[in-house]
């Protein structure tokens, strides 16, 4: 495919192109993308902020009537869109197109969220008076997106933006920009007037501060260190900044819990997506007694698993995204490695049919909380187990960790489940179901470092996407 950006309903070249390669073989060319550099990415805010009063001005039914097409539009193509995610991303044809329908179902929340927005009427405290709290669009927004979601996360970001009654300017990740310009020509093709939607594709760093500071709000998902500087960069400009970070999401297997479903629960969790979510489970936490035999039953899955092309029949996992994450992920096992602990399962790449980024799923034991690979986010298929005497200890290691994503516990106890959830620190627990797989209907989202400034997807979501606007009204006494 050949993408350009997206600049007030123009599709426009760029200063060069970008090339992709699909990592379950690298021979394969994916796509080339027109590459913007800073003064398109402020033609792409103008245009944005021109459009602005109109789209928010627009009749609201209309919006979520288009929105819904969107919706429509993205399910019809769903396996166009989740093939194409697979070659680029690395992801089976399975989790593709199940993130494809997903990005579909999020259009049609965000269609009935336009009708749902409300206020709050409130009595004056002075005779002859009211007060009126309202929500209004931010205005202009940029979208920065990471690589891992490629649909679902630009979807999720411009759904919600749209409804709200914003205009947008996306920057999707260079790795994987394809899905965008899908989205985008998507977008065009269901009437979106221009400028409304604005695509740009570049370097994040030579883009972000025009992005960033041109634009009333931004909304990023990415590693915490980018965040970091995003949010500096927001700083200057004092621009409204929501980020969506990094996780070293911990799941406690405590001795009570049902060993089959734990294991489970464990597999998915920490290997499903090849390890590649934010909300993977990248800490796995073990009660002494229970410990040994699911260690041996996961071990004996892990390595079960079968890694080959995206593509593939019966691919269970796929390849490594990029190449410097397949660099970050040996460096890990080369740091366990060399810190003295027993690797049960994996620990080395994969030959398969085609030259592609493969690494077998990996399972350390014998590791403990401060040792790097439980300190650092992975973002592969790298886990590490650490031994716990009880649930205390359990709790404490989960919590003793700076990013606070989500959080798992398999148990049958509902006291010590509830103990749990009450006390871990986390933006999302999970009770007997994998750290990872959110639903779109609900908040979702970290605590600081792992997120910050109000959570995506579900009707919290106008928090972020609008300002509240408090009016005092004398209407004098009647
Ligand atoms: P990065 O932080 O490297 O990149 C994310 C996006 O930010 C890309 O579009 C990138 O552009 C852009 N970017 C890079 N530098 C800057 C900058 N200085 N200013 C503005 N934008 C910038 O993340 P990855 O793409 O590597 O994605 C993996 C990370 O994302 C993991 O840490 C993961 O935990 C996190 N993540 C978090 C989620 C959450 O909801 N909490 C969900 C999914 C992922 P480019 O790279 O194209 O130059």
């Amino acid at each position: 495919m050949y993408g350009k950006n997206l600049i007030d309903g123009q599709w426009r070249d760029g200063n060069g192109t970008t090339v992709t390669h699909n990592p379950s073989d690298l021979n394969e060319q994916v796509g080339t993308y027109a590459v913007a550099d800073r003064s398109m990415a402020a033609q792409a805010i103008e245009s944005a902020r021109k459009a602005a009063p109109r789209w928010a001005a627009g009749n609201i039914q209309q919006r979520a009537d288009l929105l819904r097409g969107v919706g429509d539009a993205i399910g019809a193509r769903a396996e166009e869109i989740g093939l194409l995610l697979s070659r680029e991303e690395g992801k089976t044809r399975v989790e593709g197109f199940a993130e494809a329908k997903r990005a579909a179902q999020v259009f049609y929340f965000f269609a009935g969220e336009t009708l749902r927005q409300n206020g709050l009427f409130l009595p004056g405290l002075r005779d002859g008076h009211n007060v009126i709290v309202s929500r209004e669009p931010l205005g202009v927004v940029s979208l920065i997106t990471p690589w891992n979601f490629p649909i679902a996360v630009p979807a999720w970001k411009t759904a919600a933006a749209l409804a709200y009654g914003n205009t947008v300017v996306l920057k999707p990740s260079e790795f994987a920009p394809g899905c965008s310009v899908l989205l985008a020509r998507i977008l065009t093709e269901a009437g979106l007037p221009d400028g409304v939607f604005n695509l740009v594709m570049g370097n994040g760093r030579e883009l972000g501060p025009t992005l960033i500071n041109g634009a009333d709000g931004v909304s990023f998902t990415g590693a915490t260190d980018t965040g970091r500087a995003v949010l500096q960069q927001a700083a200057l400009s004092m621009t409204k900044t929501q980020l969506e970070l990094g996780g070293k999401n911990p799941l406690v297997v405590l001795d009570d819990a049902d060993l089959d479903q734990a294991v489970q629960i464990a597999l998915d969790g920490c290997f499903f997506q090849t390890g590649q979510r934010c909300t993977a489970t990248s800490r796995l936490i073990v009660t002494r007694k229970i410990h040994d035999a699911f260690v041996d039953a996961l071990a004996a899955r892990v390595r079960a698993l079968r890694v080959g092309h995206a593509l593939d029949e019966g691919t269970q996992l796929g390849p490594v995204a990029t190449a410097p994450q397949l660099q970050k992920d040996l460096m890990f096992i080369e740091r366990a490695n060399n810190d003295g602990v027993e690797c049960v399962a994996g620990g080395t790449r994969v030959e398969c049919r085609t030259p592609g980024l493969y690494l077998a799923p990996t399972l350390f034991i014998g590791t403990h909380n401060a040792m790097h690979l439980n300190q650092h986010e992975v973002f592969g298929p790298v886990v590490g187990v650490t031994r716990v005497d009880d649930f205390e200890e359990a709790l404490a290691v989960a919590t003793d960790h700076e990013l606070a994503l989500t959080a798992g516990i398999c148990t049958n106890d509902l006291r010590t489940a509830e103990r749990f959830r009450h006390g871990v620190r986390a933006g999302m627990v999970m009770v007997n179901t994998p750290t990872a797989g959110v639903a779109y209907h609900a908040p979702f989202g970290g605590r600081k470092p792992s997120g910050f400034g109000g959570r995506e997807l579900g009707a919290g979501a106008v928090e972020f996407f609008t300002e509240g606007k408090t009016s005092y009204i004398h209407h004098g006494v009647i």
